[in-house]
């Protein structure tokens, strides 16, 4: 037990993505301008990155099987992943999605039938294939269609996302497109999800071309039109989606050693008191931490209590704010034991399936070097607020339900050559109707020199808890100006 008093400018509590983003920001704008920061980051457990991490297996053929923990990769829209990335060297190590084998299934009646070709999240945008599909029945596709005549909601009064797809596209289109592929990423439900906080670029089509599929045909052409989107040099087209060929934990790998701050490991906070102008933080090993600022880069069931002596009704706001819990079982198999084709990148489950799983990613597909050759990896999805029971089971039984599932959607009787799982418990916050409201009321409930980060506030995705991150960063280095 350390019982050492110590001081900084900045500390940053949380060791995940946005708090060593923050901290990063924080140390090079900082330098950049002449006024060094004395920064302090900690981290409860014993390793960096939270959600990002990777587990390396060898012994089987010339690679190692790449094995994720929590996310496989990040979108490239939102330029904030790539930026750190490239600032950190890793270009030459990026890793895009195969998207020459794009292709997403939906289970529909227990088998997989492919989502239609020219299909964009959820709209359709070529004629013929969607026409053919069996996923919709004629009924639907008649009123999917419809989206082109009905009129645009007036006011920017948030909604859920099953209010706003069913308002535009009808109840089929929800139940079979856009629960299980909008709500599938944030792992919500779509009668509570806010729409203006997790697909607001929708509302804002809906709104300026009157349909989403005028204005998703209205966005291609524009894409199409526009200068390409280059990769890292000018050269390679950009996938919309990257990983790292190492596994996200790369970015870790790369990030830590540049943190010139004190970064301290198996160090949580415990508690936070006013001191005079500043703060001190009580932490886990017996010491304490006096600094001007804090960065809250922690869940907010964390946050919260944290809060609630110095800034209640900030702390009453968090309280509001829900998680689910969710978890992983990643396959591995020779790829000869196995007949299907595996060709695309997974099946996502619509919930009205009733199935203990909810999604399955054909991993090796979907990336180069997640496997060695000869063999495949395939990740199983379960939890959440579709399967919750899941999290209550032992590990043997979450294989062999998982199993059981991957015979009876894929027709997979292989015996794996072994089982990775990851349970995230309470890890993935949930953007209720009014969420962004939410968020805005707790900010401005914050005292001076409080600063909230990271996943549970504007945005779950890595590059918008690092965009997060460095806003935190930048709030901090203009109030002291
Ligand atoms: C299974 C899964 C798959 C995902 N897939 C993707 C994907 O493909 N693409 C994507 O962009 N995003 C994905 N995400 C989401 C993304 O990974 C997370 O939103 C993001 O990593 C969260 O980062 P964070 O820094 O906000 O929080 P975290 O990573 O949760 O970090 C918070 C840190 O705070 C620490 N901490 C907690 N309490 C204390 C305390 N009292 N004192 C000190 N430290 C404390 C924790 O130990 C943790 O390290 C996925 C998430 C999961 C779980």
């Amino acid at each position: 037990m350390s019982e050492q008093n110590s001081r900084v400018d900045v500390a940053i509590v949380g060791g995940g993505i946005a708090g060593m983003a923050c901290a990063f920001h924080l140390q090079e704008k900082a330098a950049s301008e002449g006024k060094p920061v004395a920064y302090a980051l900690l981290e409860r457990s014993d390793r960096w990155g939270g959600k990002l991490r990777t587990e390396r297996i060898d012994g089987y053929g010339d690679a190692p099987f790449i094995v994720e923990a929590g996310p496989d990769s990040f979108i490239t829209q939102k330029p904030w992943g790539l930026q750190l990335a490239r600032q950190l060297g890793l270009e030459s190590e990026f890793l895009p999605t195969n998207d020459h084998k794009r292709k997403t299934f939906v289970l529909h009646k227990g088998r997989p039938a492919a989502m239609p070709d020219g299909v964009l999240l959820i709209v359709p945008t070529k004629f013929t294939p969607f026409a053919l599909t069996p996923l919709i029945s004629p009924w639907g596709k008649l009123r999917m269609g419809m989206d082109l005549f009905i009129p645009a909601k007036k006011d920017d009064s948030d909604e859920t996302l099953a209010g706003f797809i069913e308002r535009r596209l009808g109840r089929e289109a929800l139940d079979k497109i856009a629960e299980p592929l909008l709500s599938g990423i944030y792992n919500a439900e779509a009668e509570k999800q806010s729409m203006m906080a997790t697909f607001p670029r929708f509302r804002e089509m809906e709104k300026q071309h009157g349909s989403l599929m005028r204005g998703m045909l209205a966005s291609m052409r524009a894409r199409l039109t526009a200068p390409k989107p280059n990769g890292a040099n000018g050269s390679k087209p950009m996938s919309m989606f990257m990983s790292l060929a190492g596994g996200m934990e790369r970015l870790i790998d790369a990030l830590h050693p540049r943190l010139t701050g004190d970064c301290r490991l198996n160090t949580g906070v415990q508690s936070i008191a006013r001191n005079g102008e500043g703060y001190r933080l009580e932490l886990s090993d017996g010491g304490t931490l006096d600094a001007d600022a804090i960065v809250l880069a922690v869940p907010t069931y964390v946050a919260g209590p944290l809060l609630a002596e110095i800034a209640p009704e900030a702390a009453a706001g968090l309280d509001e704010i829900r998680y689910v819990s969710t978890g992983t079982i990643s396959f591995a198999y020779k790829r000869d034991e196995l007949d299907h084709p595996l060709d695309g990148f997974g099946v996502v489950i619509p919930r009205s399936e009733n199935r203990p799983i909810n999604a399955i990613t054909w991993t090796s597909t979907k990336f180069d070097q997640r496997a060695p050759d000869g063999y495949a990896l395939l990740r199983v999805f379960f939890g959440g607020s579709r399967s919750p029971e899941m999290m209550q089971r032992s590990d043997e039984e979450i294989e062999q339900i998982a199993r059981q599932e991957l015979k009876a959607i894929m027709d997979i009787d292989a015996t794996p050559l072994f089982h990775r799982i990851f349970r995230w418990q309470n890890a993935t916050p949930q953007y209720d109707v009014g969420h962004l409201e939410r968020v805005a009321a707790i900010e401005a409930a914050l005292p001076a020199g409080l600063h909230l980060t990271g996943s549970p506030y504007r945005g779950i995705g890595i590059p918008d808890c690092i965009h997060q991150g460095q806003q935190a960063a930048e709030k901090i280095l203009d109030s002291s100006d």
